[in-house]
């Protein structure tokens, strides 16, 4: 079926509990934001503070999608994250209001061609091709701050073919949802629609054609796909 340009659809996740739909407006995504993981990619999270990157909103995918294995790369590696939702405007948003700009969380996980990564970072050229791929967003369903509150703890994991790879918690996070909410407002006006991945705790790897990746956090969702 030919698409037709004035019909392109709104990317958008399932909200739980819910009919409707939460509208993705911007993915923004936080590098380096558990120390085991900043460590494991050869940097010192003592020195270097966290910091953004970007995906397109039609990189969502949702739980249960089989994924065909990107084009350009032989290192697709996996991240499980915590999801943060925006459902209220803001710029300069203090830390301590910054929860209040939150409509609920979700699992998600940042696909990386970390082949394309690494040879940005060693041409100090931008990350797009390694992050912003077709697909390269997975995200649960989204829980609201209604019903979850604001997780400030909970194991959250991810296995490969029932192996278990990456494992954290969320209490290990160095920008604290709270402090990541108000730094990007101090970059970017928060939109209703926005979303921002917190960052991954170690143990990420490749995936190859027919594996089956399960991620989770505590007390909100699971995330699962299958790389066609
Ligand atoms: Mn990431």
């Amino acid at each position: 079926m030919p698409v037709n340009m004035f019909e392109l659809p709104q990317p958008a996740i399932v909200i739980a509990n819910s009919e409707e739909r939460f509208p993705v407006r911007r993915i923004y995504c936080v590098g380096r934001n558990y120390g085991a993981h900043a460590r494991e990619m050869g940097h010192d999270p003592d020195r270097e503070p966290p910091f953004w990157f970007a995906k397109p909103a039609d990189a969502i995918v949702p739980s249960g999608s089989v994924i065909d294995y990107p084009l350009h790369t032989e290192n697709l590696h996996h991240e499980i994250e915590l999801v943060v939702a925006i459902d209220k405007a803001g710029t300069n948003v203090a830390v301590s209001d910054a929860l209040d700009h939150v409509f609920g969380y979700a699992a998600g996980i940042d696909l990386t061609r970390r082949d394309l990564q690494k040879e940005a970072k060693s041409q100090g050229r931008p990350w797009v091709t390694a992050k912003g791929f077709d697909q390269s967003a997975p995200v649960s369903a989204l829980h609201t701050v209604a019903d979850i509150g604001h997780p400030g703890a909970g194991r959250i994991w991810l296995s490969v073919n029932d192996e278990i790879r990456q494992q954290g918690d969320l209490n290990e996070l160095i920008w604290s949802v709270a402090e990541a909410i108000a730094e990007l407002s101090t970059l970017f006006s928060l939109s209703p629609g926005d979303l921002i991945f917190t960052g991954t705790p170690a143990g990420v790897g490749p995936v190859v054609a027919g594996d089956q990746i399960i991620g989770g956090i505590d007390g909100i969702d699971e995330i699962k796909i299958t790389i066609k």
